[in-house]
């Protein structure tokens, strides 16, 4: 099938050019100025912008960890189509293993839940929670079953490595060119602070970022990216939430290393006294690392606007107010950590981002597209409107309003942190390999997603 998208704008990280763009069953084969029908179906798209489908590189669409009501509200069907309805193409699952099961074994569960039912594109980080010979030598058979990217926790007891481990995971992961983001707080420091507070009857959400400050993430990142300099691995910091944290990015630079940093949108528009709001509000934005002060918030506006910051992806991680977050009404360490975001990631970064002019929307593509395809090895294929990738497009309308409301998301959870915020663009169409998925924020033709098997260049 052939279709002619004309009069629209194709928007880069570089730039921006007034082109027409044809596909032709899964790629874009031309672009130019004026072109032709020749037996394509035209769709008019002037006035709007046709922006690489965006990357979501950081979601848990589906996680149950065994204990029935602690599962996620969204699952791997739900998630993926409130992703791709507002214009997310591809995600980058967080595919995590149990305690002794094996990578392979984690990867065909992965598998299960996403084959034949997402309807975004997909591929996933392999998380590594613990470190033996046998984890040790299924780092390259996991790279080269198309997973490049690994990720590893310094906090959270059940999924945590000890510094050595993480050393050693680091050498062998550098062998083949891999890529490793890390969850960096300190995990010990975070038990200390709840069972101080637990001990003094501090039990409200009150005290979950109390827990959790600034210098618990800040020195994570410094020892993370210290230890990335004995290994001599670039590395990426997911998550990144505080001014701190960024100072020891800064210093890791000046001394040579490659370091990239992932923020998310929840530390950028919203702030931490949301924790006290009433009726147990708080619980909603219960999450790690936590929300932050205003001043962090600016930084991470600066960092984003500058390059210090590489990209924006969500850490959707959903759970239902009633009945999950609920659970810890009288011990906020026992309300489930996460928060759901998926869809509306591409709305809230141009509303707050580019029409507020912090930054253009060349910027905005790279932060959401471009710049994550490079980095977790998806380009050229992903991230970027050419003759020869994959036609994963968004019809970009730049003049619709609209508010986020937990009453019109698709993502399944009962609330949405971003209730009753404003917003102004949003995806009028998206196609994802050259078909049209979604039309108005709603999916039209679902379970179109596929596996993305990736490659390494140069990989030894
Ligand atoms: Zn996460």
């Amino acid at each position: 099938m052939s279709i002619l998208l004309k009069g629209g704008t194709v928007v880069s990280a570089k730039g921006r050019r007034q082109v027409d763009v044809r596909i032709i069953d899964e790629k874009i084969v031309e672009m130019g100025t004026n072109l032709k029908a020749e037996g394509s179906i035209v769709e008019d798209v002037s006035g709007c912008f046709l922006l690489p489908g965006f990357i979501d590189a950081h979601t848990h669409l589906e996680l149950n960890n065994g204990k029935g009501s602690l599962g996620t509200a969204d699952d791997f069907y739900t998630g993926s189509k409130a992703a791709v309805a507002k214009g997310t193409t591809t995600v980058i699952d967080m595919a995590t293993p149990s305690k002794g099961s094996s990578l392979k074994d984690c990867l065909n569960a992965w598998n299960h839940l996403a084959n034949d039912n997402s309807s975004c594109d997909y591929t996933y980080h392999m998380s590594i929670i613990e470190w033996n010979p046998s984890i040790k030598a299924e780092i390259n058979e996991i790279i080269d079953a198309g997973i490049t990217s690994f990720k590893m926790y310094m906090a959270y007891d059940n999924l945590r490595t000890t510094d050595a481990e993480l050393y050693e995971a680091m050498r062998e992961i550098r062998k083949y060119q891999g890529m490793l983001g890390v969850h960096c707080e300190n995990g010990d420091m975070v038990n200390e602070m709840i069972a101080k507070f637990i001990e003094e009857r501090k039990l409200s959400p009150h005290y979950h970022p109390l827990t959790r400050p600034d210098s618990v993430e800040a020195e994570a990142v410094e020892r993370y990216l210290m230890i990335a300099e004995l290994a001599d691995l670039p590395v990426n910091i997911v998550h990144l939430s505080t001014k701190a944290s960024l100072e020891a990015v800064e210093r890791a630079r000046a001394r040579g290393q490659t370091v990239y940093v992932e923020t998310c949108p929840q530390y950028l528009v919203l702030d931490d006294h949301l924790y006290d709001g009433p009726d147990f509000e708080g619980a909603k934005y219960v999450c790690s690392p936590p929300l932050r002060s205003i001043d962090d918030q600016n930084a991470l506006w600066a960092g984003v606007m500058d390059g210090q910051i590489n990209t924006i992806s969500t850490d959707h991680c959903s759970f239902n107010f009633e009945g999950q977050k609920t659970i810890g009404k009288h011990d906020f360490s026992k309300i489930p950590n996460g928060m759901p975001g998926v869809e509306p990631r591409p709305e809230l970064i141009y509303t707050y981002g580019v029409t507020t002019g912090k930054i253009s929307l060349e910027r905005m593509i790279g932060l959401l597209s471009e710049d994550i395809a490079k980095q977790f090895s998806l380009y050229p294929q992903k991230g970027v409107i050419q003759s020869g990738s994959d036609a994963d497009i968004v019809v970009w309308d730049p003049e619709t309003i609209g508010v986020l409301s937990a009453t019109t998301q698709l993502q399944k959870a009962d609330y949405t942190p971003y209730e009753g915020m404003q917003t102004k663009g949003s995806a009028r169409s998206v196609y994802l390999r050259g078909q049209k998925v979604a039309e108005q924020g709603q999916v039209i033709q679902e379970k179109q997603g596929a596996f993305i098997y990736r490659t390494i260049k140069n990989k030894s």
